[in-house]
């Protein structure tokens, strides 16, 4: 690894703006570590042309010259690949969008170019969003830059590699029940999921609306700061953007000196992820947070099924769009309807098909009160408890119940799969933020920790988020 590239996104933009990095050096240096991790690691679906890099290393360096004050001057950002961008190829990791290249760029790429940052390329990731480890891409699995046995999470797999080895200095995820923390856990890496609203989700390939938000990924919390600071507010795009989003986040200030462990978000995880996240637990307390681990939310023990009764009937309805006529990917036969089921079996993997039947059954007359009602009460069960405990602490758990399982251990059986979401769903029914950040490493392999507040309580979680970081040390810290 280059000397200079060890550290932070902010320590690439503090050298930068002092003239001691152009950016033109920066995008030589860290396409030079692209080269060596891809082959092994494959974090990228899409890496930007060289030529198109420099060109645009040059007019961020330009506009640096001329005075502009840009946010992030020169950094290197890896957009997941299910974020829309009109000079790159977006497949959001499924066959039958490839060759796509989106007439548009999502609000939040025009943000991140006009704060001066480098699209770098588009990071691989399961299909559409559906999935924990990163194997179900359509365009093969992404390795964990710490064991290259071993996945690096999912779905935003490739997004949290890329930052593990370096190959980007901040990173967009998205984050529909956990895809962008479980991979931030599995990588020593760190992963906000926002407010739902707070960041804008035009231009997102959708998964499950109710539930996703486009999510900062970065190497310490205060990078993540810079980047949500970028690409969160309003959007008259988007419908469900927050408009005072601005007075939200400055009003909500749970204390962050109390903090509290609903069992159910830790028990059931394995020793050592509880050990782990315990240990840090006690070093708070030692620091004076006051920590209450009598805590129970009999709600979430049904998170998980709800969850995905719910994101399963939305990506039925998303996903009956990919009829094989608005996209490249196009499969004659004789007839049209021939066409749009060859097309659609030929493009979607099949986890995405599964996701398909079951999501349309859940809303099929008949079964419609049993599951989808059932799921939407339950969803507000679990949103009034995790609201009521959010306003007067914090809430900690774990993000994955595992450490980072073997390539081919879980994908086997769906419902193994699922269950790896068992900590990180409830962040998403509730609409509430949640930040996972790395505590530690046990046997060379990372280990993360979940904390949760109510809505718009971002800046607690980072504030306790940066105690967290330095009794960890792994602010900065990347694979070896
Ligand atoms: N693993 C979960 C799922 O497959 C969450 C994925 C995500 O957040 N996009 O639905």
């Amino acid at each position: 690894m280059a000397g200079r590239l060890k550290g932070t996104a902010v320590d690439v933009l503090s050298l930068t703006l002092q003239g001691s990095i152009t950016p033109a050096e920066h995008v030589a240096e860290v396409l030079e570590v692209i080269e060596a991790k891809e082959p092994q690691v494959h974090a990228y679906i899409t890496v930007e042309d060289r030529e198109r890099l420099e060109k645009r290393a040059k007019e961020v360096d330009g506009r640096i010259r001329a005075g502009e004050r840009l946010r992030l001057a020169g950094l290197l950002v890896a957009v997941k690949d299910n974020i829309s961008t009109s000079f790159l190829p977006t497949t959001a990791g499924s066959r039958i969008l490839k060759g796509y290249v989106p007439p548009f760029n999502a609000t939040v790429v025009d943000r991140i170019l006009r704060e001066g940052g480098i699209v770098i390329g588009k990071t691989n990731m399961d299909e559409f969003g559906m999935g924990s480890t990163t194997e179900l891409s359509g365009y093969g699995p992404t390795k964990n830059p710490w064991d290259l046995e071993r996945v690096p999470g999912g779905s935003s797999g490739g997004s949290a590699a890329a930052l593990a080895y370096g190959g980007a200095d901040v990173a967009l995820g998205s984050d529909t029940g956990g895809s962008a923390r479980l991979p931030a856990a599995y990588t020593a890496t760190y992963g906000l999921k926002p407010t739902y609203g707070l960041v804008s989700r035009y231009g997102l390939i959708p998964y499950a609306n109710s539930l996703e938000q486009i999510s900062p990924m970065a190497r310490s919390v205060e990078d993540l700061w810079l980047l949500l600071d970028v690409i969160a507010g309003h959007d008259p795009r988007d419908a469900t953007s927050l408009r005072d989003w601005r007075d939200m986040l400055d009003r909500v200030n749970v204390t962050s000196s109390r903090v509290c462990v609903p069992r159910e978000l830790i028990d059931g995880a394995d020793e050592p992820v509880r050990r782990s996240i315990l240990h840090v637990l006690y070093r708070l307390e030692a620091q004076g947070v006051e920590v209450d681990y009598d805590v129970s939310l009999p709600s979430l023990r049904w998170a998980l099924p709800v969850y995905y009764t719910i994101a399963l009937a939305e990506a039925a309805s998303n996903l009956a769009r990919y009829d094989g006529k608005l996209y490249p990917l196009q499969y004659k036969a004789p007839t049209y309807s021939e066409s749009v089921s060859l097309t659609r079996s030929l493009g979607f993997g099949w986890e995405v098909k599964r996701r398909i039947l079951l999501g349309v059954m859940v809303l099929s007359e008949g079964y419609r009160d049993d599951y989808y009602l059932a799921a939407t009460k339950g969803r507000r069960l679990i949103r009034d408890d995790v609201l009521k405990l959010a306003s007067r602490c914090v809430l900690a758990g774990a993000v994955s119940p595992t450490l980072p399982p073997r390539l081919g251990e879980r994908i086997s059986d769906p419902v193994r799969l699922y269950a790896l979401d068992v900590y990180t769903v409830v962040a998403n029914l509730a609409g509430v933020p949640s930040l996972a950040l790395p505590i530690g490493l046990y046997g060379g392999l990372p280990i993360g920790m979940q904390l949760m507040g109510p809505p718009g309580g971002e800046r607690s979680l980072l504030s306790l988020g940066l105690i967290v970081e330095q009794l960890s040390g792994l602010r900065g810290v990347m694979a070896p």
